[in-house]
């Protein structure tokens, strides 16, 4: 191996990434008075939270009443009940007081004529237990996230939180079955650094790159995710993909529900609006999976637009160019940008596109990372917490509701930094490392960097990718889990084949490139494992030969362990049919219609 030169540094705290949950957390525990470091491969306004547009959830009852319990049945059954009620509980609870907590520091959210907070209706969010649809996500007209993460970023600087800034986590120090901290690669310079800290927070986002179409930033590789399976712990309910009925035909943009919240509605080639025959009462406003799942019949059977009949037409032209430009002015400019169309004149060509993980690093409501086993699934791993989308707490079960991201990151970023601070006290000193401490990242990077094989980085995450967009889609059948297993796992094979061509150590992004594909091999590969197993159909886990959900054999979180050969084994928890308090009964499975 290589030598590397290795920097040394020691925190109470770590966080890595730096999107809405990172910085959440960061600057939580800074509040906390925990000596904190967080890392981040991009710098952190640059994190995929600035994309985010329609809003986020809570019942604060501007618009119309509203009240949160009405939320938390709307996430439990959007959630298809695979989502666990307690952490759910708390985090519809919680919603209110966290987005007074952001309009306070400074989010500037769309105002009603009133002054308060602006609240659109969204997918999925109904007033009095699925009654019809409220107006609930709290917008900053469509660049929601954008408002969120500047606004996080500065309260970081306020609070003097210390950033590490295009330094590539690259694995974790374990030692004794507790996690003591990262190893990282800096990117500007080539040094790799050894991050000693007392509790280490993943919050690295999701995985949509596993996809060849997708709404998500290339950065969302899952690398938390890859770490956490490399580490040999499991990740949970990996197969539950959320697909976004409206990506741009052909760019995978995101044109956000908030449209369809606004307004707007789809049609087919007949011009009809066909959501009234698959979802009377929410009609467009049905959840995601029950949207995009509708759209994709109407393209099977004939009735899709355009001269492939591939697609969808989404109708903004009613609204009026004043509410497009005052309540969508970026989704215009993405329609004009990435398809050409004036969307005040013309409908927009849209396509269900990957959008979001609902599956990640199990944890419980305090965003503490689980290691489950028989006798105990709710057991702790130490040392080692997860917030955001590469987490599993499991609020959003088996399909997130919209709004329910941006909420579920800063609620847990906060959750995790409130317990981290009870865990760990202030300026405790850390015992050495073993000598060993930074072998697994290293030889996994110094393997990479002189891999002298056949096909590049690019050839096999093709592969890969395309393998994903047709095996693990939108509705999945038996044969086509079973070639996708059979395929992920060959295309998993063929990593030993991988080339490099760059081996410096700066700023080296076939490395990072690698790297990132490792990590989305591991996600992949613990996808399709799980859902070739799940024998029912569930939220986004449409199986056509079990269309039907199962409670008495599937009402359970999947864990899927990836060993170093790449093999996936499976195992299941119980999913938490419990509350938080008594203030709310437990919700009762029942079928799922809107
Ligand atoms: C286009 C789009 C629109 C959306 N709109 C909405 C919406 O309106 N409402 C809603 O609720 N949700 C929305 N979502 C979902 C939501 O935005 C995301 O789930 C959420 O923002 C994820 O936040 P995060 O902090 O977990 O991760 P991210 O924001 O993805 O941040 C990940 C961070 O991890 C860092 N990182 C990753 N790997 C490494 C590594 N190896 N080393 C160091 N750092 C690393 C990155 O640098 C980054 O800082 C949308 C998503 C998309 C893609």
């Amino acid at each position: 191996m290589a030598s590397y030169e290795i920097v040394d540094h020691e925190y109470d705290a770590l966080v890595v990434g730096a999107g809405g949950a990172g910085l959440r957390a960061t600057f939580g525990l800074v509040e906390q008075g925990l000596k904190t470091a967080c890392i981040t491969k991009v710098f952190p306004t640059r994190s995929h939270t600035v994309a985010a547009q329609g809003g986020i959830g809570a019942a604060l009852g501007n618009m119309a009443e509203d009240n949160w319990k009405w939320h938390m049945y709307d996430t439990v059954k959007g959630a298809d009940w695979l989502g666990d009620q307690d952490a759910i509980e708390y985090m519809c609870r919680e919603a209110i007081p966290a987005v007074y907590e952001l309009e306070h520091y400074g989010v500037p959210f769309s105002r009603t004529e009133d002054g308060r907070i602006y609240q659109r209706p969204f997918g999925g969010h109904m007033r009095n237990f699925g009654e019809a649809p409220v107006q609930r996500a709290c917008a900053a007209a469509d660049r929601t996230g954008h408002a969120i993460l500047q606004t996080l970023y500065q309260q970081s600087l306020r609070f003097n939180a210390e950033f590490f800034v295009e330094y590539f986590a690259l694995d974790l120090i374990i030692e004794d079955g507790v996690c003591r901290g990262v190893i990282a690669w800096c990117m500007e310079d080539g040094t790799i650094h050894r991050f000693k800290s007392h509790t280490t927070v993943l919050a690295t986002g999701g995985y949509g790159r596993a996809y060849f179409s997708c709404t998500s930033a290339h950065t969302c590789t899952g690398d938390g995710n890859g770490m956490v399976a490399r580490a040999g712990l499991p990740l949970q309910d990996m197969e539950f993909v959320q697909f976004h009925p409206t990506g741009i035909y052909g760019a995978g943009c995101l044109i956000t529900e908030g449209a369809r919240g606004e307004g707007g509605y789809l049609t087919n080639s007949e011009g009809e609006r066909f959501m009234e025959r698959y979802a009377p009462t929410a009609k467009d406003l049905a959840s995601r999976d029950v949207v995009s799942r509708a759209m994709t019949v109407e393209i099977r059977e004939g009735r899709g637009v355009g001269p492939k009949k591939d697609h969808i037409n989404l109708h903004l032209e009613h609204l009026g160019p004043e509410v497009l430009h005052s309540r969508l002015p970026g989704i215009t400019e993405t329609a004009k940008v990435f398809s050409g169309v004036d969307a005040t004149r013309d409908p927009i060509p849209v396509l269900p596109t990957v959008h979001y993980n609902m599956g990640g690093i199990p944890t419980n409501y305090h965003g503490e990372v689980l290691n489950p086993t028989k006798a105990d699934p709710e057991a702790i791993f130490p040392g080692l917490m997860a917030v955001g989308e590469c987490a599993c707490v499991s609020v959003h079960g088996a399909n997130r509701l919209g709004t329910n991201s941006l909420l579920d990151i800063v609620v847990f970023g906060r959750a995790a930094a409130l317990r981290a601070a009870e865990v760990v006290k202030p300026g405790i000193a850390h015992k050495p490392l073993k000598a060993d401490a930074a072998d697994l990242a290293l030889s996994r990077l110094d393997r990479l960097r002189s891999a002298k094989g056949a096909k590049l980085t690019a050839e096999i995450r093709d592969d890969l990718q395309q393998a994903m967009q047709r095996d693990a889609a939108v509705f999945r059948t038996t044969k086509s889990l079973a070639e996708g297993v059979a395929r992920v796992d060959q295309v998993a094979a063929s990593l030993a084949d991988i080339k490099l061509v760059d081996t410096s150590m700066i700023f080296n992004t076939d490395l990072a490139e690698a790297l990132e594909l490792e990590n989305l091999m591991a996600c992949a590969q613990t996808t399709i494992h799980g859902a070739a197993a799940r024998q029912e159909s569930r939220g986004a886990h449409a199986h056509e030969d079990f269309p039907d959900r199962d409670d008495k054999t599937w009402m359970k979180h999947t864990l899927a362990w990836l060993d170093p050969k790449g093999k996936v084994t499976l195992d299941y928890r119980p999913v938490h049919t419990f509350t938080l308090t008594d203030e709310i009964d437990y919700i009762e499975p029942k079928a799922r219609v809107y």
